[in-house]
């Protein structure tokens, strides 16, 4: 079997996940859109794989065009810009089929990680067709070997700077809030100018730190992180000490808490299996001596949860696990910072 060349990991490392994620979702809203509009113009109401296809087409060439010609550098040295030819675009299998009931196909979007193959497979051909026009003889299997050895030294090098050992006492601690695609974040819909951007953020069992590829809104300040990279991130390089909230708040029990504890921002939780014990205190640790969070933010915001969750039943364990963290905070500060 040949080796990925673009996978999740590889593109978090190199900071640009999220705008191929991005790249994904929009895709796949041409393509819904694409379905529903055939499918009510249709007599029959059915729709065939086909039609959607080209249907779809002009619009996901210009997007893929647009994408390319900016993440060409990725893929080769040889050429500044490539352009999407009608057979690479044509070969691209971005839907499958989900048959509902005895005779209806519905459609959907292909996942994430299949849409990485696929642009693989597009690029390669692109690269393949368009070197072919100096020399016929060019040969794919080589040309993927290229690509894959280019791609693979620039995430080398990525991931050799992701993690940065000299200490930062005082490190910029802001807000990241966390979104699923990036042009549905608030400030893209606003038509604020965003823009890449690098935070510098500890790692809650190492003494080391890591710099974390965010976005970062221009008009207003904010700054975001995609879903996917900071999965990829803590998969990599385990948890780190950030603070997080959602672009869009959930309905959850908790968000009592989340919305006004800093504290629970941090990663912070006492939800089963989530945290263990010990790493629950180095975090606590760490937003002290980092001069993250005050003994006072901590102690409010953990006193606060105990006292609204505290009498039921299904917040016993939790409740439990406030008051020892609480304690253990209180006797950490007596020894070590009075
Ligand atoms: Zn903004």
């Amino acid at each position: 079997m040949e080796e990925k060349i673009l996978t999740k990991r590889a593109l978090a490392l190199i900071g640009v996940c999220d705008e191929f994620y991005d790249l994904y979702f929009s895709i796949d809203s041409i393509l819904e859109k694409s379905y529903k509009d055939l499918k009510n113009h249709s007599h029959s109401g059915c729709v065939s794989l086909s039609q959607i296809e080209k249907y779809s087409k002009p619009q996901i060439r210009m997007l893929l065009n647009n994408f390319m010609n900016k993440y060409t550098h990725l893929f080769t040295n040889d050429f500044d810009k490539l352009h999407p030819n009608s057979k690479a675009i044509n070969s691209l299998k971005l839907l499958e089929a989900n048959k509902v009931g005895a005779l209806t196909l519905e459609y959907k979007m292909v996942s994430f990680d299949a849409f990485l193959h696929e642009f693989e497979e597009f690029i390669v051909q692109i690269i393949v067709q368009r070197k072919r026009y100096d020399d016929v003889t060019v040969n794919y299997h080589s040309v993927k070997r290229e690509i894959l050895k280019h791609f693979t030294l620039i995430v080398n090098s990525c991931f050799d700077n992701i993690r940065v050992t000299e200490s930062h006492k005082k490190i910029n601690f802001e807000e990241l809030i966390i979104f699923k695609n990036l042009s549905a974040t608030t400030c893209n819909r606003n038509h604020h100018q965003v823009n890449s951007d690098i935070v510098i953020v500890p790692l809650l069992n190492l003494n080391e730190f890591v710099r974390l590829p965010v976005h970062k809104c221009d008009t207003c300040g904010k700054k975001f992180i995609g879903n996917e990279t900071l999965h990829v991130y803590e998969e990599v390089f385990g948890k780190m000490i950030i603070s997080v909230r959602k672009d869009v708040v959930s309905d959850d029990r908790y968000t009592r808490f989340t919305r006004e504890s800093e504290l629970h921002k941090t990663g912070y939780n006492v939800v089963e299996g989530n945290m263990s014990q010990s790493e629950r205190r180095t975090l606590l640790i760490k937003l002290l001596e980092m001069e993250i969070l005050t003994t006072f933010q901590i102690c409010r915001d953990i006193e606060n949860a105990i006292r609204i969750f505290k009498g039921e039943e299904r917040y016993e364990r939790a409740v439990e696990k406030w008051r020892s963290d609480l304690f253990f905070i209180s006797e950490y500060v007596k020894e070590n910072l009075q």
